[in-house]
């Protein structure tokens, strides 16, 4: 291992500028490939906590942060440069840490979240933080108006495994370029590559000391720490619909802004005038990707009733034909699931399946030759309505549900019977229908014949449970501003 980033023997905390340990003492981290004990993190304790939250609310209150866009732009360049100096690592810490097939780590698992810190920093320089309103004579009285835009203050970041460096920097980037401040509380199964970022800030940036603060522990409640505390402004979640419901309710003790970015069950729409293979091929495959453990992969795949066996026929052979491996291995697109909890809780949905007269039409098990490492097989579920149990809950594992359509305005229907409402893909070749399928189907993106809007400047998230507010773009960005009007008497 290359590992001079984190200390096997103990990755540190961030606090107050400082590189520490936790009061909590140490506790495991392990590669879920091999079950093997990695190292050991920080362990935070709820005075870590507090100091981290002081720290921030005093950085935020005390210092130039808020009001010196061109140093933040700075700093969030300085880091982009200091991450990318340190690649190699960052890449063999996510691969071994989060599972994450070392493919993506090109992309959506670190190089696209590192690059995309240069969208914040540009922000940071370029956006009008003033616009002038003009004058106006409410109540008779002639008034210059200006309206601003401020920074929230004091930002509680908690984040999940599955994508940890892309949904970090999609709340540290776009919260630092907007002037806040951050504590950051990343997943207990993933601190090293938390704790990596804070070392190359602590090391590596002139940000300033309690700007940013990173949190390890294996304590989930210290996050709630965050949701209650006063001097926090906004807490900023990813993670699961259960826990995003717990964190809004918390948070209203103290009138919180609360940003959510949670569960999801999506659909791929197949109209009748698509290539019904071609489609059905590329869901399947994607749902295999980092072993189905992505919010917005599209999990549902509805399909024209008359085309019900060829979609069958070819998803099965496409998951068959995907073998779950070591992440390491540059050919892996399906790697481990992140701990033996998310594997039992996989296996539970795929023995409820068979329970409501599910098809296993392929997978169903633990992959051959897999003795260690959190593996189960890509898996192919038929002959099961909408309303199912896994039709309609959130697995998150390599797990597809084939369902028949009676028609476009059927498949929206489909699609959007379901609590949540994060993403989707419409296959088909008619742009009148396609464009009316985009309308009808209530989720915050939607890919069409394989569009990609995963992007630093397109704004990403939830209707309905999947979410509230929007992560990424100018609109992830202005999340974390509040707006001021000043009005002077002409
Ligand atoms: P989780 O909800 O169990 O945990 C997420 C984070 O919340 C962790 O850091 C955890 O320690 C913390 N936490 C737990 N209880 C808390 C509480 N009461 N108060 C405050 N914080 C608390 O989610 P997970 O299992 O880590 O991640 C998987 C989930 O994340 C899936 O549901 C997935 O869909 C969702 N997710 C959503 C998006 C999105 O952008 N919409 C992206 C990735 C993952």
């Amino acid at each position: 291992m290359l590992m001079s980033l984190v200390p096997t023997d103990g990755s540190p905390l961030l606090i107050g500028g400082e590189l520490r340990e936790g009061g909590g003492g140490r506790f495991p981290t392990v590669n879920p490939a091999t079950e093997e004990e990695l190292g050991q993190a920080a362990d935070a304790d709820a005075t870590d906590m507090d100091a981290a939250i002081g720290a921030a609310r005093s950085a935020f209150d005390t210092s130039e942060w808020s009001r010196d866009h061109a140093f933040r732009a700075h700093c969030l360049r300085q880091l982009r440069t200091a991450l990318r100096d340190n690649l190699e690592q960052l890449r063999e810490i996510t691969v071994t840490e989060a599972g994450a097939p070392a493919m993506f780590t090109k992309g959506p698992q670190l190089e696209g979240p590192i690059d995309d810190l240069g969208f914040s920093a540009d922000l940071a320089e370029n956006y009008d933080w003033e616009t002038d309103l003009g004058t106006a004579e409410p109540m008779g009285i002639r008034s210059q108006r200006l309206l601003r835009r401020e920074p929230i203050g004091v930002v509680g970041a908690i984040t999940p495994w599955n994508f940890p460096h892309q949904i970090n920097f999609a709340k540290l980037g776009p919260a630092l370029a907007a002037g806040n401040t951050l504590v950051l509380k990343p997943a207990p199964d993933t601190p090293w590559c938390a704790a990596a970022v804070g070392t190359i800030i602590a090391e590596h940036t002139d940000i300033p000391a309690g700007v940013v603060n990173i949190v390890t522990s294996a304590d989930h409640t210290l996050g709630a720490r965050l949701t209650e505390d006063p001097r926090v402004d906004m807490v900023s979640f990813t993670g699961s619909t259960a826990t995003g419901r717990a964190v809004m309710t918390s948070a209203a003790a103290t009138l919180k802004k609360t940003f959510l970015e949670l569960g999801g069950k999506s659909a791929c729409i197949v109209l009748d005038d698509a290539d019904i293979a071609g489609a059905c091929s590329i869901a399947a495959f994607s749902v295999c990707v980092h072993a189905g453990q992505g919010c917005a992969i599209n999990t549902r795949l509805l399909v024209p009733r008359a085309a019900y066996d060829e979609a069958v026929r070819v998803a099965a052979a496409t998951m068959g034909g995907i073998v779950p491996g070591d992440p390491a291995n540059p050919g892996t697109v399906c790697g481990p699931l992140i701990s033996e909890r998310q594997r039992a809780r996989v296996e539970r949905y795929l023995a409820i399946a068979r329970e409501e007269g599910g098809r296993i039409v392929v997978g169903g098990g633990r992959p051959a030759g897999n003795d260690r490492g959190f593996f189960v097989e890509p898996t192919l579920i038929a002959d099961t309505p909408n309303t199912a149990t896994v039709a309609r809950e959130e697995i998150f594992g390599p797990v597809l549900v084939v369902i028949p359509h009676d028609g476009d305005d059927d498949a929206i229907r489909l699609a959007n019977d379901s609590p949540y409402g994060l993403s989707g893909s419409v296959w088909g070749t008619d742009p009148d229908r396609i464009r009316r399928v985009t309308e009808g189907v209530r989720t915050g993106t939607l890919g069409v014949n394989g569009g990609i809007w995963y992007s630093a400047d397109a704004p990403f998230g939830g209707y309905k449970h999947s979410g509230i507010g929007r992560e990424m773009g100018r609109a992830g960005f202005e999340e974390y501003l509040e707006t001021k009007l000043v009005a002077t008497a002409r």
